[in-house]
């Protein structure tokens, strides 16, 4: 012990001690005493091994306090007694203890694991200082010691509080954000790609608004636990605050797979939740970006999926999305119709238009179905589908909403006493306190017949508190309004509550008749279910989106008893329809084509075709999974292989099936894929690393580095003659 304390009072290991010649003299003596007292207070400990790492001497207090005794830990070596957590995520940068002492360098504040000890994990901190004799000959070390075990977990916990969510046990937005930069840097050198989900609850606001805050956290776990039993070891999941989460998913870019499990996330999270006896039922919205086509670092990433994430819920929620260049450019429009649908209602812009539905036997109408329409001054007739959502959003839809329902129960007293209008209602405008209210005023008001007045609903109302909803319900019929379920099958996938509320009328979404007289679906199957279901529930069915006579066939024959679609008729407006009833027209005869093309989406866009050396211009004029039909150049030969370029990097092998003089059908290599939306897109891109390769800067993808990428050239000599029809094509 002297000898040790010796060392430690020469000089080199107490920073406080004395200079050589200083005015207070060498006291080798009283250091040792202070040391000897400090050991003994217990509020230091020392130790020192030989040249070959043997451990010679260490405080007793030291040893004791890892439930050892005497002489238990002396001779034996350092890296025994002692090692670096390397494997441990905390102190990862810590060279090996064994490195060090080799090296002979000193140590410092270096936090070791106690291995040889009888009590749990122990940690301690040690620092030391190699010493050599006069010769200059490497004799061990002497050093200090002390017990971090405590501080060490303390900071441990402060540290995974910091980085996890103390409600899910997910990993939170810091720790989201910095694996994902982390990935997104390595995967960059690597090449790899990786995509990302941004998920949103739909309507989760409303449970914790009507079942309280607890049951809205119980819903989050439950959340939280579903998406783990689906993503599985494929993907690090993570909670980024409130309703939203992401998903991390390493070398995938698979649009085919990443649209299967998009599609999977939704439908598992939309199945009901049972919290404390309550039922809730939410949705979500998934926007899915992948690096490094839609960006190459975090925030270029993110900020593509949030935007996909804004298109999904725009597209009425309950969905995926896929980034694309064009959802940038409609984020300026969206910003544009914001601005002008605030004014809107007070600039008189709001016009409604009519579509009959018709009963299926005599095609007679029987009610009219309420189509909200946006005379902009400058963009023309804006969709419902595109400011609807805007207008929740902005939380001005209760105002447009009650315009509607005066307006439409006003111009209804004009129609024939028989005819009733069907009016659609947003879940915001439902669930706001005073809806019954108004429509009792306005009922009122009008003096309409309630019993001509049907609310449209879709199954979205069900989220949240069903019990305050069914009682909503009941009300409105004890008043004596009609009420219907619209675009069945397309919502919260949960057939019970439909035993419980009130409806008389059930619509068939269009996307179920929407070629059911196809053999390789499902359609008519479905229809038939759903029609059959609602009979014996004794509600009345409407066919919706009737557009062909097979498609009229089919689900006459399953028994709907109501029919709408542009078969029929597409939406008119109030003037046309009262000229209509003036003539006593009330039949609607069904007029349209025999059949439906399957799933042939009409386009009229510019793309590029390659074909050699060559690349041309030619106008897209339909597109399916299997095949398009292009037009722009002259007398293709049938067999030939050319590429499409679809944009955004989306590359489409083809081979030419049909040749019409600047007309072409092609058949692709390889199916395309949904975009989540209505539209289509290729499985894989052109990746920006190989655009690198050749020569161009690594960025996301841009048309014009890919159309260089591809090497043919514009002026290239060419094999077709091309003509342009571009002039027709609107921008
Ligand atoms: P919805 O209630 O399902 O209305 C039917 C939609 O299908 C209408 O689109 C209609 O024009 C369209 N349609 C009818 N027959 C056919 C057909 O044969 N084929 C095809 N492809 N489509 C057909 P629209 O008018 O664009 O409205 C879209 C949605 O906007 C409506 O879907 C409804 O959810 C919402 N909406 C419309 N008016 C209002 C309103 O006053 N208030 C609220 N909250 N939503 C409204
Ligand atoms: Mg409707
Ligand atoms: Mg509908």
């Amino acid at each position: 012990m002297s000898r040790l304390l010796s060392k430690f009072s020469g000089g080199q290991a107490l920073a406080s001690a004395p200079e050589q010649g200083s005015a207070m003299p060498f006291d080798s003596r009283r250091s040792a005493d202070l040391l000897a007292g400090l050991e003994a207070a217990d509020l230091g400990w020392f130790w020192e091994c030989d040249a070959n790492r043997r451990l010679t001497y260490l405080t007793g207090s030291a040893v004791s306090s890892v439930g050892l005794e005497g002489d238990d830990l002396i001779g034996c070596d350092l890296t025994e007694v002692f090692a670096t957590g390397e494997s441990d995520e905390f102190d990862s940068t810590s060279r090996s203890l064994k490195f060090r002492l080799t090296s002979r360098s000193p140590i410092s504040r270096l936090n070791v694991k106690v291995l040889k000890t009888a009590e749990l994990e122990t940690w301690w901190e040690i620092s030391a200082t190699p010493r050599f004799d006069s010769e200059g000959k490497f004799e061990g070390y002497y050093g200090t010691a002390r017990d971090i075990t405590r501080s060490r977990a303390h900071s441990r916990d402060s540290e995974r509080a910091a980085q996890y969510d103390s409600l899910t046990g997910l990993a939170n937005r810091l720790r989201v954000t910095r694996q994902l930069e982390q990935t997104l840097t390595s995967f960059k050198q690597l090449k790899r790609s990786c995509a990302i989900m941004l998920f949103d609850l739909d309507h989760f606001k409303k449970v914790n608004d009507t079942l309280g805050h607890p049951a809205g956290d119980e819903l989050l776990k439950q959340v939280a636990s579903r998406i783990k039993k689906l993503v599985g070891d494929r993907g690090e999941i993570g909670r980024l605050g409130g309703d939203e989460f992401q998903i991390l998913l390493p070398d995938i870019d698979d649009r085919g797979e990443l649209g299967d499990l998009g599609k999977r996330l939704v439908q598992m999270i939309s199945q009901p939740y049972s919290i404390d006896g309550s039922r809730a039922i939410i949705g979500c919205s998934i926007g899915v970006a992948v690096a490094p086509y839609d960006g190459i670092d975090a925030d270029e990433l993110v900020k593509a999926a949030d935007l996909a994430l804004y298109a999904a819920k725009d597209a009425g929620r309950g969905t995926y999305r896929f980034y694309s260049s064009e959802l940038a450019h409609n984020a300026n429009f969206r910003q544009r119709i914001e601005d002008d649908l605030r004014d809107a209602l007070a600039r008189d812009e709001f016009l409604i238009q009519y579509q009959p539905i018709v009963d299926a036997k005599t095609h007679k109408v029987a009610s009219l179905e309420a189509l909200l329409r946006w005379q902009h001054p400058e963009r023309g007739r804006v969709s419902p589908a595109e400011f609807v959502p805007v207008a929740e959003e902005l939380g001005i839809i209760n105002e447009i909403g009650q315009w509607v329902l005066e307006e439409v129960c006003t111009q209804l007293k004009s129609c024939p006493p028989e005819i009733r209008a069907a009016i659609n209602v947003s879940p915001i405008q439902f669930a706001s306190d005073d809806f019954y209210s108004v429509v009792d005023r306005i009922l009122t008001k009008t003096e309409v017949d309630p019993a001509r007045v049907e609310l449209e609903i879709t199954e979205s109302v069900f989220v949240g508190d069903l019990e305050c909803t069914i009682k909503l319900f009941k009300k409105l019929k004890r008043r004596g309004v009609r009420l219907s379920l619209d675009d069945f099958g397309t919502g919260y996938s949960s057939l019970s509550y439909l035993r419980d509320a009130p409806f008389d009328k059930l619509k068939i979404d269009q996307s179920f008749v929407r070629g059911c007289s196809a053999k390789d679906n499902n359609n008519s199957a479905l229809v038939s279910a759903i029609i059959s279901m609602a009979k014996a529930l004794k509600m009345e069915t409407v066919a919706e989106g009737v557009e062909t006579h097979d498609e009229l066939g089919l689900v006459t024959t399953h028994g709907a008893t109501h029919l709408q679609g542009y078969l029929f008729s597409s939406p008119i407006s109030f003037q046309d329809l009262l000229a209509r009833f003036d003539k006593k027209q009330l039949e609607f005869k069904p007029r349209g084509p025999e059949k439906y093309r399957a799933e042939r989406r009409t386009e009229f866009r510019k793309i590029g075709l390659i074909h050699g050396d060559s690349r041309y211009n030619v106008v897209l004029r339909n597109i399916s999974k299997t095949g398009a039909r292009i037009e722009g150049l002259l007398e293709v030969p049938v067999g030939t292989e050319v590429v499409l370029d679809l944009g955004d990097g989306q590359l489409a092998v083809a081979t030419v099936r049909r040749s019409d003089g600047f007309s072409q059908g092609v058949e692709f290599e390889t199916h395309l894929v949904s975009d989540g939306d209505s539209g289509l897109c290729t499985r894989h891109r052109v990746s920006p690393y190989q655009i690198e390769a050749a020569g161009r800067p690594l960025g996301a993808l841009t048309n014009s580095a890919v159309a260089a990428y591809t090497g043919a050239k514009q002026s290239a000599p060419k094999a077709f003659v091309q003509i342009d029809i571009g002039a027709q094509i609107r921008h």
